[in-house]
């Protein structure tokens, strides 16, 4: 049976397991979902380092040219193979991770069919170096296109070196469908860095060429690993989950009455308490203004594999609802451990796909999660404009950094044979292609964090230039106790002082720590769209009546549509009946509607049942149709507030459970730090 040393964290070693290849029994191999494993470089890449993983390596380095195509070499420091097992490997289904059928319920280790290594060879010239600790020599074996070139003893040191050459040299048709080099680097380059953040505990390197792209050493958390890898300002924009857990209840298995009706008259026993799983969830989101185009910034490891799932991505989406448009994705980097048996990792030939077996229950505490994290943050979105981010060059979070370094890279000469012409590569689908992410090219050793220092500490550091510094001299220097510690939760608000509006739409307001810029609408959006949603829960919508009922006509869609949401809507403070024919009469509305309003908003929620809405869950539709009064009955813009309606409406804003996005996801708040305001001119 896999055996599993280490401790809770997602870091694992299986190296007791392996040294002992067995070629699987056909009754097993059948039940493998077969495919091909090798689609492109960053494949190869992932099953080489998923082998040194399970192999126990504590230090991994792939070097890669020309985007994986003219070299992949993996160097672990893991347990190596004996001599037999190195031969044996490059057999179809030949593996130490598994026995038997029964052992694919339980799968602990990333590989476990045994087909990557004679995939990765019979389309490449592949060279593996091996030494086992139990054998004084090594082992060296060269495999072209499939066939055994050479086998030998070598004197090798302990682990494993995979050297993979001229990647589908012999199958152009593959060859021709991979996109470009940078594009196939920066594929590499995104899946070593997340397998980087899952395993903290190890050193990485990755070097195209020269280049070196990421190299991090060993540290005791996963946040200074994100530190490591993504530099301090995107640090300060995400939040950590820090480790959460949910414990189900199985239901009890299904049995005849007979037998459950003997079970019930036993005597209960020690051993009768219901059988429990443990879900545990750990990692980083993004605060809600880090607002993405697609989902390629989400990262999701179910027991320390990387991994693709819809129900998870879902739940992380609906963790942001009313926090972020619907269009927009954050950036995330989810560590799901459970019982081995409560996913199935063999349901995809990359095995990128799982199948969990009480989806639903994971989805709702990854998505509760989540969301109950946004909200104890309760984060201030920070201003940063153009003049202050040029004097921090900091990583970002979308690939902007690390991408231009790659774009810029010169081109290789191309691998197709002369006289060959090479198609334009397809378009990049948006959502599939070029993950994002950024890293800091890694000269010298990795920066040390101390997290124990309250964070971005200002130092006043020298003065730039001769020119600048007298200029500066002239002025005085900021005395540096004069410099808050930044605000980083809008409770801030509360002390704010009004200063006035810029164009009668946004409140400029000077507080503790800089400068805020308030949207007054969006502001005021969001004060009564938690108000309406607690009104609407208590099942006390404040209303008021119409003097004459409003008649809407409705199309045969709308007719469907209101039927389908007429209830929320009652309950949401609008009385409505149907009157006639595709007629409603509606005799009373949410109070704070304007009579001007009503049929506009009405309109609106139907149109939004209509879109959006059909198939979605009564909360969405509910949460939705109290987004639309908030919107309705707010403050619009080009309007004038004195002094006391503006300290009113930051007062309130403060008081609300999420002051930092309006209900459709927009900001509310700009801030403009006092470390922010320095930096700017030059002061810091
Ligand atoms: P799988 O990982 O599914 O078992 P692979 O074809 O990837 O199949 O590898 C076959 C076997 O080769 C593994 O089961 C393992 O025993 C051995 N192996 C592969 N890579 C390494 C490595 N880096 N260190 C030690 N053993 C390895
Ligand atoms: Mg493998």
């Amino acid at each position: 049976m896999l055996s599993l040393c280490g401790d809770s964290s997602p870091t694992r070693c299986y190296h007791n397991v392996l040294g002992r290849i067995r070629i699987l029994p056909d009754q097993v191999a059948n039940k493998i979902a077969a495919g091909e494993v090798v689609e492109r470089p960053a494949s190869v890449v992932k099953e080489l380092l998923e082998n040194s993983l399970d192999a126990g390596a504590a230090n991994v380095r792939v070097e890669v040219e020309s985007g994986g195509r003219r070299l992949i070499r993996i160097v672990d420091d893991g347990c190596g193979m004996l001599r037999d097992d190195a031969l044996l490997a490059f057999e179809r289904h030949a593996t130490s991770k598994l026995r038997d059928v029964k052992d694919l319920l339980s799968i602990a280790t990333l590989g476990f069919r045994g087909e990557a290594l004679p995939s990765i060879a019979s389309v490449s010239r592949l060279l593996l170096e091996t030494r086992a600790a139990e054998e004084t020599t090594g082992t060296r074996i060269e495999i072209a296109g499939g066939k055994m070139l050479r086998c030998e003893e070598a004197a090798l040191g302990g682990g494993t070196v995979i050297t993979v050459r001229d990647l589908f040299y012999n199958v152009p048709a593959r060859r021709k469908f991979l996109r470009t080099e940078p594009t196939e680097l920066a594929h590499i380059a995104s899946l070593v860095t997340h397998y980087s953040l899952a395993h903290p505990e190890k050193t990485f390197l990755l070097s195209s060429g020269p280049t070196e792209l990421l190299h991090v050493t060993p540290v005791a958390t996963m946040k200074e690993r994100v530190y490591q890898v993504f530099g301090s300002q995107v640090l300060d924009e995400l939040v950590e989950i820090g480790t959460k857990e949910r414990e189900m209840y199985l239901p009890p298995p299904s049995v005849p009455a007979s037998k459950a009706i003997a079970e019930y008259r036993r005597e209960p026993g020690a051993d009768d308490d219901p059988p429990t799983r443990l879900f545990r969830l750990s990692g980083f989101f993004s605060r809600p203004q880090v607002q993405k185009g697609n989902r390629n910034s989400i990262y999701i490891f179910v027991n320390g594999r990387l991994i693709r799932d819809r129900l998870l991505l879902h739940a992380i989406s609906s963790a942001y609802h009313n926090l972020m448009p619907a269009s927009s994705y954050p950036f995330a980097l989810l560590f799901l451990e459970c019982d081995a048996e409560e996913v199935d990792v063999n349901v995809h030939p990359s095995k990128t796909e799982v199948r969990f077996r009480h989806g639903s229950f994971i989805h709702d505490f990854v998505r509760d999660t989540l969301r109950e994290r946004l909200m104890e943050s309760r984060p201030a979105p920070a201003f940063s404009p153009r003049t202050v981010e040029s004097a921090q060059p900091a990583a970002r979070l979308p690939y902007s950094e690390f991408s231009q370094m790659i774009e810029n890279e010169p081109a290789a000469p191309s691998l197709v044979e002369p006289g060959v012409v090479e198609p334009p590569a397809p378009k990049e689908p948006v959502d599939a292609e070029l993950p994002s992410f950024t890293l800091r090219p890694a000269a010298g050793p990795a920066p040390r964090f101390d997290f124990s220092a309250p964070p971005l500490e200002i130092t006043p550091g020298p003065p730039p230039s001769g020119k600048l510094s007298r200029h500066l001299d002239a002025h005085g220097e900021f005395p540096p106790d004069a410099i808050p510690a930044p605000e980083v939760s809008l409770t801030a608000l509360s002390d704010l002082r009004p200063l006035g509006q810029i164009h009668e739409s946004f409140i400029i307001a000077a507080g503790r720590d800089g400068l805020w810029i308030i949207d007054q609408h969006v502001a005021h959006e969001r004060i009564l769209f938690e108000q309406v949603m607690k009104q609407r829960a208590a099942g006390r919508v404040e209303m008021q009546r119409l003097l004459m009922p409003l008649i809407l006509q409705l199309t045969p869609e709308q007719q469907i549509d209101y039927a389908r949401i007429a209830d929320e809507l009652n309950a949401s403070g609008f009385e409505t009946e149907p009157f006639g024919n595709r007629t409603i009469a509606v005799k009373a509305a949410p109070a704070n509607l304007g009579a001007a309003e009503l049929e506009k908003i009405l309109y609106e929620i139907l149109e939004i049942a209509e879109t959006e809405l059909r198939g979605a869950s009564l909360d969405d539709l509910r949460r939705n149709i109290c987004a639309s009064i908030a919107c309705r009955a707010a403050i619009k813009i080009n309007m004038r507030l004195d002094t006391a309606k503006m300290e009113w409406l930051l007062r309130a804003l403060a008081a609300t459970d999420c002051p930092m996005s309006c209900p459709h996801g927009r900001p509310i708040a700009m801030h403009y730090s006092t470390r922010d305001i320095l930096k700017g001119f030059h002061r810091i």
